[in-house]
């Protein structure tokens, strides 16, 4: 996985933060950071900003989007919350799924113009990012006291 040279550098075009479906998954401490920044309380978090996701083992949460399908938190300028932005942003394009073989990271970069460009990233910045992503997988709501009963709400939407 690590053998090749990656080059990558973020341009800041915002194009994986939006424009298609898709999901950024909250680990526990993502949304402990998030509601912190934002000063509000888990529960107000996650109702305000995230919808719950049944994937298949547990329900999670995924931030909301936009009508265009960006992410809620993509403004102007880019990213309102850039600063404890969620692992999986913080991460990317460093995912092992991208990471698995040439031409899957090769394939990335039609969504990624970062990618291939810039410096070649030092491989323990490439395994810090690993280890990131694998210590902040998508919570459970159940294991979150604060949000008990919440999946009610939300059908109350
Ligand atoms: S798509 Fe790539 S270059 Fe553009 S903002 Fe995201 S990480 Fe940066």
């Amino acid at each position: 996985m690590l053998s090749r040279p990656h080059r990558f550098v973020c341009v800041r075009c915002n194009q994986c933060c939006g424009g298609q479906p898709g999901y950024v998954w909250l680990s526990q401490k993502d949304l402990e950071a998030l509601s912190n920044y934002l000063h509000v309380s888990k529960r107000t978090f996650a109702f305000e900003y995230c919808r719950p996701i049944n994937i298949g083992i547990t329900l999670t949460l995924s931030l909301k989007e936009k009508e265009n399908h960006d992410c809620i938190f993509l403004g102007r300028e880019g990213c309102v919350v850039y600063e404890v932005r969620p692992a999986q942003c913080r991460t990317y394009p460093f995912w092992e799924s991208v990471l698995e073989d040439e031409q899957r990271w090769t394939e990335e970069g039609n969504a990624c113009p970062g990618i291939g460009q810039g410096a070649i990233v030092p491989s323990e910045t490439i395994l810090n990012a690993i280890v990131e992503r694998r210590q902040n997988p998508p919570l459970s709501i159940e294991d979150v006291a604060e949000l008990k009963g919440l999946e009610t709400e939300w059908g109350a939407q």
